[in-house]
């Protein structure tokens, strides 16, 4: 028996990165799994390789209509959802001065209210359908603390904290438990475009930056998708039943050196 058989996901952002690792694991503890994602066409890829288990899903996490088509499409196709991770998110950086409302109103819609709209839509079907449904959120140890560049994007992050505690007490009377993860450093695609923020404003070569965190990290090297997978498939599984508004860290040390 696998820890997840007969469940059902929907993952946003799961075209790359942690979202995929996410859908594999999910997959191999016996899930089938709605990879949703805005880059449809790596969506289609990354469901493909995955086998017949994964389907993909076109999802803005930005749009209300495009979240409640993603949610009609994935009960469609796997005939409920069980667990949400919202995972969805992207990256800015920038010194104070040089914020821009744009690009503020920007990351808050997809980190934050991307988030919210996606975890009500998900709820709402696991209520009337009675399921005792499962939702992650994404959250970085950039929620826990400010960071001198990175005040929109921690900013965001503490609200997924935030979220996730107010979404767990108001639903958890329904029999749904939400969580969420906080890593540290990743590498992957992302990390490329947090590193050449950093080679921007603090001038450091290309590599540099990810090198410098690397050895940071208590562990002795950035994360890798893969590490996150256990808290991911834990926290919808079974063993994870009493665990109600708690955000984990799963970041090699680095939250507490
Ligand atoms: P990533 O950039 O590799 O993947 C994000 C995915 O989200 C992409 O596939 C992208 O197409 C998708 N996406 C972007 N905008 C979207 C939208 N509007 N609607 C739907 N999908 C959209 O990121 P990752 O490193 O895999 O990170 C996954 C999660 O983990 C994010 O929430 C991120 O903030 C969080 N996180 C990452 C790190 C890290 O170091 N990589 C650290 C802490 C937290």
């Amino acid at each position: 028996m696998k820890r997840l058989d007969g469940k059902t996901a929907l993952i946003t952002g799961a075209a790359r990165g942690i979202g995929l690792a996410f859908a594999e694991a999910y997959l191999r503890e016996g899930a089938r799994v709605a990879i949703a994602d805005i880059d449809i066409v790596r969506a289609r890829a990354s469901a493909k390789e995955l086998g017949p288990d994964a389907v993909a899903v076109e999802m803005d996490v930005t749009r209300q209509d495009s979240i409640d088509r993603a949610v009609t499409e994935t009960v469609s196709a796997l005939g409920r959802i069980d667990i949400l991770i919202n995972n969805a998110a992207i990256f800015t950086a920038a010194p104070i001065v040089e914020i821009t409302r744009q690009d503020y109103q920007r990351v808050f819609d997809i980190n934050v209210a991307g988030t919210l709209f996606t975890l009500q839509a998900v709820a709402r079907h696991m209520i009337e359908r009675g399921i005792r449904g499962r939702i992650i959120n994404m959250a970085s140890q950039a929620g826990r603390r400010g960071e001198p560049l990175v005040a929109v994007y921690c900013a965001t992050k503490a609200a997924v904290i935030s979220l996730t505690q107010s979404a767990a007490l108001n639903l958890i009377p329904h029999g749904i438990n939400v969580n969420a993860i906080a890593p540290g450093v990743v590498d992957g695609e992302h990390w490329d475009g947090v590193d050449a923020f950093f080679a921007k404003y603090e001038g450091k070569a290309p590599g540099q930056k990810k090198k410098e965190v690397g050895s940071s990290v208590p562990y002795g090297r950035m994360g890798r998708a893969e590490d996150l997978t256990g808290m991911a498939v834990f926290l919808a599984s079974a063993e994870a039943e009493y665990i109600v508004a708690q955000c984990y860290n799963v970041d090699g040390g680095q939250w507490m050196s």
